[in-house]
């Protein structure tokens, strides 16, 4: 449930409110709006407090949230959440795209696609130092030395990197050097890992899992929120379904389907929801069409010899053909790219 303070409550006020909230063994999440304070009771059962505060004089309502996630549920908040990293910001009119390789590989080759995908728009460098393979035999990543150079690039192009930590411990290692942290779609239910990575000072980029339903993947997300860490970007990058022509099948209902019950950005990405080259652009133009707030594209200079999937990344040419279209169909939304 969520308690909305009547305006002009002062900060003793809403300390008083905290610490009965705390008394009765919950949590109180604090978000103090333009006009209005609103505290979330967080916990199980908090509704049957309901009478406890509603003999407080700056209680001016109490509101049940009906969904189980809470934090980030639109019950709880109504106003879109805008991630701001520098001059870029994912959730608001803006559409981010973020581009670059699957896998860290050589350091000049990272620079060259990081200049390329940077002049064609792109805003964030993609590229992961530490991969989760199916198989360990194949490729892992080249780890801190990875970071290293996804660091130079950010240097040499200005643009911001996201890539993916897969256990608690590289969550601060990764932190050193990232902007954005990823968590992959197979550590999407590591419990431990949401935890770490909702005491981080670092936006999270939350990929859907393979298996996750939609509630599921928003109850990921309030673990990170509910540990201290608002600023989640969520990713749908594909489900497994019985269809298997695809390497898996983007499903972009979850687009407006977030919109409506959550506050909170999400992006797409359309290389690994297709696993195939060619079906990157049309799938990223039907994602900006639903209403994503960016992208995430895999683009590779050498895709023949790429260490991981270059069978989905596109030419550094074609994904600048790719940006120009995308930016017509932005303009036609009412978006900026
Ligand atoms: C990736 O971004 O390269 C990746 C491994 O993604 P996912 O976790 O969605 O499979
Ligand atoms: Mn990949």
């Amino acid at each position: 449930m969520f308690l909305t303070l009547k305006p002009g409550t002062t900060e003793q006020g809403i300390e008083e409110l905290v610490k009965k909230i705390e008394e009765l063994g919950f949590r109180a999440h604090v978000s103090r709006g333009a006009e209005r304070t609103v505290i979330g009771v967080i916990g199980e059962n908090a509704i049957a407090a309901r009478e406890v505060f509603e003999g407080f004089f700056t209680v001016e309502l109490i509101t049940p949230i009906s969904k189980p996630y809470k934090l980030v549920s639109r019950e709880f908040k109504k106003e879109d959440t805008i991630v701001k990293i520098g001059d870029v910001t994912i959730g608001g009119k803006d559409i981010v795209v973020m581009a670059g390789p699957c896998s860290v590989e050589k350091e000049d080759l990272l620079l060259s696609i990081a200049s390329s995908v940077k002049k064609a728009g792109a805003k964030v460098l993609r590229g992961g130092a530490f991969k989760p393979r199916t198989s360990p035999y194949s490729f892992q990543g080249l780890g801190e030395r990875g970071l290293k150079y996804l660091a130079k690039a950010k240097k040499a192009t200005g643009l911001l990197v996201v890539t993916e930590a897969m256990n608690i411990q590289q969550v601060e290692l990764v932190s050193r050097y990232a902007d954005i942290i990823q968590i992959g779609a197979r550590n999407v239910q590591n419990f431990e890992l949401l935890k770490e990575a909702g005491k981080s000072k670092k936006p999270i980029l939350l990929k859907r899992g393979i298996a996750t339903t939609i509630e599921e993947w928003l109850m990921s997300a309030e673990y990170i929120v509910s540990n201290g860490n608002s600023n989640v970007i969520l990713c749908e990058r594909g489900i497994r379904t019985f269809e298997n022509a695809t390497r898996f099948t983007l499903d972009l209902n979850a687009i407006p389907a977030i919109k409506a019950w959550s506050h909170l950005p999400v992006i797409v990405d359309p290389s690994h929801g297709t696993g195939v080259r060619n079906f990157v652009g049309s799938m990223s133009k039907a994602a900006i069409a639903c209403g994503a707030d960016g992208l995430i594209i895999e683009v590779h200079s050498d895709p023949e010899h790429a260490l991981s999937d270059g069978r989905q990344s596109l030419l550094p040419e074609n994904f600048a053909s790719l940006m120009q279209e995308l930016k017509k169909l932005a303009r036609v939304i009412g978006r900026n790219l």
